[in-house]
């Protein structure tokens, strides 16, 4: 029998970003209820004003609110605090003070938006290509300009245009994913696995398995996984099947991430 030593959720969204629905401290007990040893909360950030959580999140109350649950959970529970980052290789000088914190433990960084446009915009009818092709492009550039620690949800376009396109055909994207992997490798940039996938209709973890085998093969090792929780009841949601799929594909750690230091812990 397979045994899961301790489970780490390294994606979620308290009410300090504008799509959150649960306090921290909700999202804390519920961590607790459900055995999970360390989450790390990673708010939404942009400084594209067209997105829609421009302007939302500050800084004071929300170190404020996960220092109280920090004292509060002290013995039940770790607790991270992290950001993610629309865009992040999109006017960098405004990013900066938010990547330079030293309290800042771990930063995501996702491509939300194509030229300003959100993503379910960008979808090109049923030309896979056309929809696709611009969002790996994009993707390279933040991968390649940006300050993070993992890409958030590799694949998320899958998210919008499933519905109309179905799958899309990973080897017409082929060149540009492998570039973009082992951009993230030259520059140790790890991957996040997020599990908001199994609640789309693809019902696939961001990013396929076929991604995650290449990343392996090119010599990736650093991985997160997520929930992507925005309520306190989705905490953890498919952690442990996806732990069980990663060591299945040869990999035997997730990351914890301290003030941007990772650290391997053992699946
Ligand atoms: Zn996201
Ligand atoms: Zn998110």
């Amino acid at each position: 029998m397979v045994v899961i030593n301790r489970i780490l959720d390294y994606h979620m969204h308290s009410t300090h970003s504008w799509d959150g629905k649960s306090s921290i401290a909700d999202m804390c007990a519920s961590a607790i209820d459900k055995n999970i040893s360390e989450i790390c909360f990673t708010e939404h950030l942009a400084v594209n004003e067209t997105d829609p959580c421009y302007g939302f999140l500050v800084s004071d109350p929300y170190s404020a609110d996960i220092e109280s649950c920090r004292d509060r959970f002290e013995s039940q529970l770790t607790i991270k605090k992290g950001l993610e980052i629309g865009e992040p290789h999109l006017q960098k000088d405004k990013i900066l003070p938010y990547v330079a914190d030293q309290n800042i433990d771990f930063i995501i960084g996702s491509v939300h938006n194509l030229n300003g446009d959100d993503l379910t915009l960008r979808i090109s009818g049923r030309d896979q290509i056309k929809t696709y092709t611009p969002y790996f492009r994009e993707l390279l550039d933040c991968v390649t300009k940006g300050d993070m620690d993992v890409i958030g949800h590799f694949d998320l376009m899958k998210r919008y245009a499933f519905d109309l396109q179905g799958m899309y055909r990973h080897g017409d994207y082929e060149e540009l994913i492998h570039e973009i992997l082992k951009k993230a490798i030259a520059r140790n940039i790890g991957l996040e696995i997020n599990t908001s996938g199994f609640r789309s209709s693809s019902l696939e973890i961001f990013p396929s398995q076929t991604i995650l085998r290449k990343y392996k093969e090119l010599g990736g090792e650093i991985l997160t996984v997520g929930s992507d929780s925005h309520w306190a009841s989705m905490i953890g949601n498919n952690i442990p099947p996806v732990y069980l799929m990663l060591k299945q594909i040869g990999f035997d750690n997730v990351f914890s991430y301290t003030q941007r230091q990772p650290e391997a812990v053992t699946i």
